[in-house]
């Protein structure tokens, strides 16, 4: 058997689907990955990975993939040479900004690909397209973290790491389907509450993590401000706040004091729906612990008022002094692997690298010297739902779309379709053709992380090493070069021979990477912020001081969703993911294994609720809202409570977003995929 004989490599890299940045072994012979084992030495894993993580990986050898330039001639697609899409991008680019302008371009950029490709992206955006145009999906899934806790603390990324969580005491986890989303990081807590710990879960439905929980919340979608001034009213009115660290550490209690009186348990159960018994226990519980966490994700950052949820839970976690050392904090689960870089890449709107702002004089300066340029833009750009909304309506004219599907991910789907069909010009670089690729104008094919050298940052703020393991298929290109190619032929030559040398660069601007080197990176993974060299990294965010000095406290007042139940739509949706997918399908679609194990959309409805409607486990229904409908197979489900239902969001042909809200926070400008109205019947 020749097979056996055939040389066998193993590549360690980081996991390519979401935010814990799983490390990995990945067995390559005859250019395949044949095998993926969890890598045994290293964190935050330490060998272990979920289903995603070991199997999901057909997609990289698919035959699907794409492997030359695509340009559209009278409505199909026809393959090119890469000198012909780029002369046709770079040239459509130029005509572009000459004749309409530089803000009626923008760019979103990925938070799949490596930290220097979206250091690029964003450096293309700001110095080749001259605007600050430039978003991603963090806009989708924690604009509002990073708007709630860089007000609150001044760093809007997670205080603590994974392996501490275990050193607390009690753990609060909202908003979260922590085994489903972040598989890996749920064996921590799980492991925890087998130890003891107190684990309390605030979740509107019955996740699969109250099994594990000494306490589950359950409010009324959308109502998570009431219920956490609801355990600040108990923890103040019996006195067990922390007295030295508010006075020491923070400022602005005294805004909170006057908000929080109203919300005593009885009027808070009335919002949310959960027992007044069950605030004042857990207000307790909260205040008394030693150690107390807080970690959430996007069922507290996906809703009109998704800043002030997250400022809500910064309140309460200052408020008892659970930040600044092991085992407390307030923990942001970042969804996918590389969302928590393409945010510290600069790939928004608003800031470079490192967060610093772009109306920002001196930052600015910086930047021109650094990438000898000049006339950066100082007024920041437009969101990525702000894009949508100007390209509907004819004012944005080109977009350069990197590894992103936001014809699924995107709220309100037909409002997004209209918008990416009005377009001048569309450009979408990927892997696949995505729903999104096929409304583009020219396709450009790209590397998956398999085969590209760079860098990822997970969600605990830790930068991993990506290293090549196979090569990739046709003529698809790695995206920083691309990005490149396209700048030079507009006449901005930008060249790099490697993804080391961006990197080097990219840390000359961005102080909170400056001390992680790419020889580092070989031998550890380093959590920024790194000043220098000699610099351990920093696990723990805010041990003496807050980035921004004291600690500052919200008083935010409970404010119902934009969209609640009424005769015509009695059901409250809510959307989210199952654990053998991942966002949008483009990458575990590919898996015949996850498919098999997770083959179609569903829409997941109580017993009660079923039986009311007379409508069987397994039958096919509709359901509506005021913007779409869609059809999906019912499952009756013991997670799912009265009153509300639960669709996946991955699946293009069922899309939950053709029904979701596009009203965004008005802050983040983060939509309400979290909440919305819809009714529900048997299929004709
Ligand atoms: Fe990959 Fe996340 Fe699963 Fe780890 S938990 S293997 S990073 S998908």
């Amino acid at each position: 058997n020749k097979t056996r004989f055939k040389k066998t490599v193993k590549v360690r890299t980081t996991c390519s689907y979401c935010g814990v940045g799983c490390q990995m072994d990945l067995t390559v012979q005859d250019n395949k990955i044949v095998q993926i084992n969890g890598a045994e030495d290293a964190e935050p894993n330490h060998g272990s990975l979920c289903v995603k993580g070991r199997y999901g990986y057909d997609f990289v050898a698919s035959p699907e993939r794409l492997t030359t330039p695509l340009i559209k001639r009278n409505g199909k697609f026809e393959p090119s040479t890469w000198d012909e899409a780029i002369t046709l991008v770079a040239g459509k680019f130029m005509e572009i900004k000459e004749k309409e302008g530089s803000d009626r371009m923008g760019v979103l950029t990925s938070a799949r690909v490596t930290n220097e490709e979206n250091y690029i992206a964003q450096k293309f955006t700001r110095a080749v397209l001259k605007t600050n145009n430039i978003d991603h999906c963090a806009r989708l899934c924690h604009a509002s973290t990073v708007a709630g806790l860089a007000a609150s603390f001044g760093s809007g990324a997670m205080t603590n790491t994974f392996a501490d969580i275990e050193t607390s005491d009690l753990i609060l986890v909202t908003g979260s389907n922590t085994t489903e989303t972040h598989p890996v990081f749920s064996t921590f807590i799980k492991r925890a509450a087998l130890k003891g710990k107190t684990l309390i879960v605030v979740d509107p439905r019955k996740i699969k993590l109250t099994e594990h929980a000494g306490k589950w919340l359950r409010p009324e979608l959308g109502t998570d401000i009431a219920w956490i001034n609801g355990l600040m009213h108990v923890i103040m009115e019996e006195n067990l706040h922390d007295k030295a660290f508010i006075q020491e550490r923070t400022e602005g209690f005294q805004q909170i004091v006057e908000t929080v009186k109203k919300y005593t348990p009885a009027y808070v159960e009335r919002i949310t729906g959960i027992p007044a018994s069950d605030i004042i226990e857990t207000a307790r519980l909260f205040a008394k612990a030693d150690k107390a966490s807080i970690c959430y994700c996007m069922g507290i950052t996906q809703h009109t008022c998704g800043t002030d949820n997250v400022k809500s839970l910064a309140n309460l976690s200052m408020l008892c002094g659970h930040l600044g050392k092991a085992g407390t904090g307030v923990n942001p689960l970042r969804g996918q692997n590389n969302v928590q870089g393409a945010c510290d890449m600069g790939g928004l709107p608003n800031v470079f690298s490192g967060y610093r702002k772009v109306d920002d004089p001196d930052a600015l300066k910086k930047h021109e010297i650094a990438w000898g340029t000049v006339g950066l833009s100082g007024k920041p750009g437009l969101t990525v739902t702000e894009m949508i909304q100007k390209a509907e309506e004819g004012d944005l004219k080109s977009l350069y779309i990197i590894g992103e599907n936001p014809l699924v991910s995107d709220p309100d789907l037909n409002h997004a379709e209209k918008a990416l069909k009005a377009l001048e010009f569309l450009v979408v670089q990927d892997i696949f053709l995505t729903e999104t690729a096929q409304f583009a104008d020219v396709v450009l094919p790209s590397f998956c992380f398999a085969e590209k050298e760079g860098t990822f940052t997970n969600t605990e703020r830790r930068v991993q090493r990506v290293r090549k393991a196979v090569e990739a298929p046709g003529f698809a290109r790695q995206d920083w070069q691309i990005t490149c190619e396209i700048a030079t032929k507009m006449g901005t030559p930008i060249h790099y021979e490697s993804s080391v040398e961006i990197f080097d660069e990219m840390r000359e601007v961005t102080p909170s990477y400056a001390g992680i080197t790419w020889a580092r990176l070989e031998n550890e993974a380093i959590h920024w912020p790194c000043p220098t060299r000699d610099h351990p990294g920093t696990p723990i965010l805010h041990t003496t001081q807050f980035t921004r000095g004291k600690g500052l406290f919200h008083a935010i007042e409970y404010q119902p969703p934009a969209e609640v139940p009424d005769a015509a739509y009695p059901f409250m949706l809510t959307t989210g993911r199952v654990i053998y997918h991942y966002h949008t399908g483009t990458m575990t679609m590919k898996s015949l294994g996850l498919n098999e194990m997770s083959p179609e959309c569903f829409v997941e409805i109580s017993s009660n609720d079923a039986a009311k409607l007379n409508i069987s486990n397994g039958e096919m229904v509709n359901i509506f809202s005021r913007r779409g409908k869609i059809k999906a197979k019912l499952a009756v489900s013991t997670k799912a409570v009265d009153g509300t239902l639960f669709i996946p969001f991955h699946f293009a042909q069922a899309a939950a977003n053709r029904l979701t809200n596009a009203k965004i926070d008005p802050v983040a400008k983060i939509p309400e995929l979290k909440v919305c109205a819809v009714t529900i019947g048997k299929t004709a």
